[in-house]
């Protein structure tokens, strides 16, 4: 199956910024969508203007640091549209402070986020996949995957996992299998700069009303990299503004 129209694609993060543009994009080109994420009020206003466009969009409220919740996503994939085409890995959280603050909590949500989150999507989606001898993952990572910068250190070894994790997978993956890894730089979202250390937050706040991407711009490249041919893997694609370092 090429083109985006039918395909069932299951994305992680999808109540707000990259996530949500990507379904409302998904959406209009004809996919049928599972949606994942913890707010189950914001999850639900995405589904339900996806819904009200004449789009298919169903919501799983999931906390991608849990296994099961994964599971559920995926199985609601199969359940519902009798498939699984794609997962996009988008949950993530920019949470990043220097070291001497000590926000061992917040390290923490970006490993389970970031790192397990992803880990337990391919556990979910791998084992369909190979039944169907079709589907592709698409991983978020981050420019910050290919330079650190302080504070974001432990924001940039999680997004360079996730790119080390993809790269690997596609290894494995064989020919039935497509592995894309999409990075954005500056994209404006919600999520920059929450949970952020309040200097920090404010720098990438003022940077972001700067420099930012829209996250559409983000959607039509993940929107790409689902559309090509059998056979076509796009592997890698980053995506910042024009005047981002
Ligand atoms: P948002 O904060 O708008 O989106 C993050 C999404 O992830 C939300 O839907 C949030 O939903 C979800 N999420 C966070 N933690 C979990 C969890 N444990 N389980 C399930 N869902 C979770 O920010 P962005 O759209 O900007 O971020 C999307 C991705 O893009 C992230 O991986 C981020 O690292 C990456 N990125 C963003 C850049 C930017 O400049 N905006 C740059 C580079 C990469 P909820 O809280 O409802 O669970």
């Amino acid at each position: 199956m090429s083109g985006i129209a039918g395909k069932v694609v299951a994305i992680t993060g999808a109540s707000s910024g990259i996530g949500a543009a990507t379904a409302t994009y998904l959406a209009g080109q004809g996919a049928r969508l599972v949606l994942g994420a913890r707010r189950e009020d914001r999850l639900h206003a995405v589904v339900d203007e996806i819904t009200a466009q004449g789009g298919s969009a169903v919501g799983a409220v999931i906390d991608v640091a849990h296994r099961d919740d994964l599971k559920r996503l995926t199985d609601t994939a199969v359940e519902r549209f009798g498939r699984l085409d794609v997962l996009v890995s988008n949950a993530g959280t920019m949470a990043v402070s220097p070291f001497d603050e000590l926000r061992q909590d917040d390290w923490d949500a970006m490993v389970s986020t970031h790192i397990t989150g992803l880990l337990n999507g391919i556990g979910a989606a791998l084992p369909v996949f190979r039944r169907q001898r079709s589907g592709q993952f698409v991983n978020v990572a981050s420019t910050a995957a290919y330079v650190v910068k302080p504070p974001q250190s432990v924001y940039a070894a999680t997004k360079t996992a996730v790119k080390v994790l993809t790269e690997g997978l596609r290894q494995e993956s064989g020919p039935d299998l497509r592995v894309t890894l999409v990075s954005p730089g500056f994209t404006h979202t919600e999520g920059v700069g929450k949970g952020a250390s309040p200097e920090t937050a404010t720098a990438m706040i003022r940077q972001r009303d700067e420099i930012a991407i829209p996250p559409a711009a983000i959607a039509s490249a993940i929107g790409f990299a689902i559309e090509q041919p059998i056979g076509v893997d796009v592997s890698e694609v980053v995506v910042r503004p024009t005047v981002q370092a």
